[in-house]
């Protein structure tokens, strides 16, 4: 036990997220970018960030051997397991289920022909995901243009528009938006059309960790829905970009972060692991070999002065194990559960219990053949039904005739539901599916939640940063553990951050 400091005073977030106890070269080489870019974020350098003081190298205070658990073996506490493991500690990481990687997992067996799927996680955009991406080089895991947001044709009240229909200002004139939205998105992607009313906000932000004291607080007070209003959008456009619960100043941070990112609201230009995104977990997962103990799920936590206690159970039976540190990669709505003594402070409490996340059935449809070629159509669609949210070709590249479609559903939904919706809503007459298969995450015991939802009115302020900040001796990170609740990039983004804040305690 080597005990950590207990004087030190917290760091602030941007500090933290920009801290170099990682050398700055390692750094830098992490994310794969330039002298200027940072762990915060993409290629440029965010004006008044405190990145500035940054890029001189940072005296290393760090020690090594410190004992640290980590609690749940998703993408996010093996990133943080295995980069700790790098900085020379020994860690062990408590993994309820049979499997490491949570959310990201691939099938193949139910599938034809070496065709597989990802049932989870399968994306990552270019610019953004720089940590997926470079971990992905240093594993030698190759990732594909996955180009299934091109051409994507979208149904509205009904009816098929496609991509080039939305860009035609007598179309859009026709959904009822008005001279300057319409104007805008004849010239933009259609989801980028936040960004016609929150542009005006979007450069008040100095610092991606830091959304108050910028002048625009009282935000966090009004939904977005209440924002447009003010910023002149049609009923049109409030329906489709509006959110009466939504803060309007989390949407306008949020915007603001991809703004800054270089990322495109809706990118297209995405990428998936060629084999399945299940191998970067078990990349991650064989680096750190036995330090993974699958089948043990954490059933208490009591937080000391100066170590943490992690109760669990083997076969069944009670173990528990000391450590300097607690990393909790485990998504809140299931940590919640976990009895933990003494009670976290107030405000953690707070988030802990409030953060509201989605759910999705993963829907596959195996063809016979790509038959919407016959048809002279793209596979991409917006289906818009609660049965068939979305649906897209993967898993491109296996030869054969065979194909997937896959798409994303309401939870519950049955193999039979998702195949009328499509059937329902597809636009030719070659339909040549043989085969569904659904997963139903919400019935996965340790896994049941997807992503993190958006903050609501008046909760940001409630919310951030008491989600990511750690409570004594116990650290988060996780998907819902940084300022974008965007899966694996929320996920290696906080690893990377606990990992260099334990590293220098
Ligand atoms: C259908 C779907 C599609 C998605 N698509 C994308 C995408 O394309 N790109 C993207 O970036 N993200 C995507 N996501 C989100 C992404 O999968 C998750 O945000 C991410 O994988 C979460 O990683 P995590 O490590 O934070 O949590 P998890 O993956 O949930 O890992 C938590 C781990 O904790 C374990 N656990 C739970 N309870 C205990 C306990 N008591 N003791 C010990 N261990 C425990 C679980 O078994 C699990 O292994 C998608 C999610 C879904 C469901």
């Amino acid at each position: 036990m080597t005990g950590a400091s207990k004087n030190k005073p917290p760091l602030a977030w941007s500090q933290i997220m920009n801290s170099s106890t990682l050398t700055r070269r390692d750094a830098l080489k992490r994310v794969g970018v330039s002298a200027v870019a940072s762990l915060t974020g993409g290629p440029a350098l965010w004006p008044g960030s405190t990145l500035a003081a940054d890029t001189a190298e940072a005296p290393r205070t760090s020690t090594r051997g410190k004992k640290i658990l980590v609690a749940g073996g998703g993408i996010a506490g093996l990133c943080a397991a295995y980069e700790m493991m790098k900085l020379g500690h020994d860690v062990t990481v408590l993994e309820a289920s049979g499997r490491p990687g949570g959310h990201v997992r691939t099938t193949h067996d139910p599938l034809p022909d070496g065709l597989y799927a990802d049932l989870g996680a399968e994306q990552c955009t270019k610019p953004g995901y720089e940590l997926f991406r470079e971990y992905a080089r240093e594993f030698g895991l190759e990732l594909l243009p996955y180009p299934r947001r091109d051409g994507e044709s979208r149904y509205i009240d009904g009816k098929l528009y496609t991509e080039e229909m939305l860009t035609d200002r007598k179309v859009l004139g026709g959904l009822g938006f008005n001279d300057r939205e319409a104007e805008f998105l004849s010239r933009h992607e259609w989801h980028e059309l936040p960004r016609l009313f929150f542009n005006p906000y979007l450069d008040s932000f100095v610092d991606e960790y830091q959304p108050f004291g910028v002048g625009l607080d009282d935000l966090d007070k009004v939904s977005v829905t209440d924002l447009l209003r003010r910023e002149h959008a049609t009923d049109t456009a409030i329906r489709f970009v509006g959110g009466r619960e939504t803060s309007a100043l989390y949407q306008v941070w949020y915007t603001a972060i991809l703004k800054h990112r270089g990322v495109p609201m809706y990118p297209k230009e995405l990428f998936r692991i060629r084999g399945g995104n299940q191998r970067m977990t078990d990349a991650f997962a064989a680096r750190l070999g036995a330090r993974v103990r699958l089948g043990c799920p954490v059933t208490r936590i009591v937080r000391g002065e100066s170590a943490v206690t992690v109760h669990y159970q083997e076969f069944g039976e009670e173990k528990k194990a000391e450590a300097d540190y607690l990393v909790n990669a485990i998504p809140l709505p299931v940590f919640k559960r976990i009895p933990v003594e003494p009670a976290w402070p107030e405000a953690k409490a707070w988030a802990i219990e409030n953060v509201t996340y989605n759910m999705q059935t993963r829907v596959i449809f195996v063809a016979r053949s790509p038959f919407w070629k016959k048809d002279g159509l793209k596979p991409h669609m917006d289906i818009g039904l609660d049965h068939l949210h979305q649906v897209w070709q993967t898993a491109e590249e296996v030869p054969g005739d065979r194909c997937l479609l896959m798409g994303s559903a309401v939870p519950g939904t049955t193999e039979k539901q998702a195949l009328a919706a499509f059937r329902s809503r597809y636009p030719g007459k070659s339909m040549e599916i043989e085969h569904v298969i659904t997963h139903q995450w919400f019935a996965d015991r340790w896994s049941p939640v997807c992503e993190r939802e958006s903050f609501r009115v008046g909760q940001l302020a409630k919310f951030f940063p008491n989600i990511m900040q750690p409570v004594g001796r116990i650290h988060f990170v996780g998907a819902y553990a940084d300022n974008l609740n965007w899966g694996m990039e929320a996920a290696t983004r906080s690893a990377n951050r606990a990992a260099r804040v334990i590293h220098r305690l």
